[in-house]
């Protein structure tokens, strides 16, 4: 199963409203362990994507990556603004020339862009940020891709441990970012970019399911 250009980018449109739509919810969770601007911040941004891919068909989907990584590192700010930007710049690399995408692609997009956030934010699991969802979303979806499950199973399972991982937060300290100034005291919270990270990938699931 293949996803054409035009549908990545139906993808990126539609994670752009989901993200407006929890703009309020993502501001509440930055707000109790963060400066309250995450929400805010990555809904302007997705909307400046949407703007910027008005006219892309996704004929290649390099460039569209490049360009909606440009756009987020230009207008989200704060950490999360070009830790999402170097995610999508790098995912942009494997994508080059391609004109649709199989499951393959998209782990390789994946494994791109968690390396890109985890370069440019020197963190890693376990430390309270969007990686304790990515990273478990895309080895769940290394392991079960070989089991057989079709593509939107494989994509389900993968949700299902990017869930996990996002509830995981809640109980551990931040030792990166804002959140880390607290302590101990942002035990108990969930963090914010791990949660719009959950939002982005749930939205490409059920995307595919819809298709
Ligand atoms: P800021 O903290 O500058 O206000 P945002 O509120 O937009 O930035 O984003 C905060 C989110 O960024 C955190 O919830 C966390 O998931 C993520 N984050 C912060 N620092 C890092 C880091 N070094 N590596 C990965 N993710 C990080
Ligand atoms: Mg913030």
């Amino acid at each position: 199963m293949s996803i054409k250009g035009y549908e990545v980018i139906s993808i990126i449109n539609k994670i752009a409203d989901v993200i407006n739509e929890n703009k309020i919810y993502l501001t509440e969770l930055d707000a109790a362990i963060g400066d309250g601007d995450h929400g805010l911040n990555m809904s302007k941004g997705f909307e400046a994507v949407k703007e910027k891919l008005k006219d892309d068909n996704g004929d290649d989907l390099g460039n569209t990556f490049k360009k909606v990584g440009m756009t987020l590192v230009s207008t989200v700010g704060g950490a999360s603004g070009p830790l999402y930007g170097t995610a999508f710049m790098k995912g942009a690399s494997v994508l080059n020339g391609k004109s649709e995408i199989d499951l393959d692609d998209y782990i390789q997009v994946l494994k791109a862009s968690l390396d890109g956030i985890k370069m440019r934010g020197k963190a890693e699991l376990g430390e309270k940020t969007m990686i304790d969802c990515l990273e478990p979303y895309l080895n769940e979806l290394i392991k079960v891709k070989s089991s057989g499950l079709d593509v939107v199973e494989c994509l389900n399972k993968a949700k299902e441990a990017a869930f996990k991982g996002l509830e995981k937060t809640k109980e551990i300290k931040a030792t990166k970012g804002r959140a880390s100034y607290l302590g101990d005291r942002s035990i108990g919270h969930q963090d914010a970019g791990a949660t719009s990270t959950y939002l982005m990938l749930k939205t490409v699931y059920t995307y595919i399911k819809g298709e």
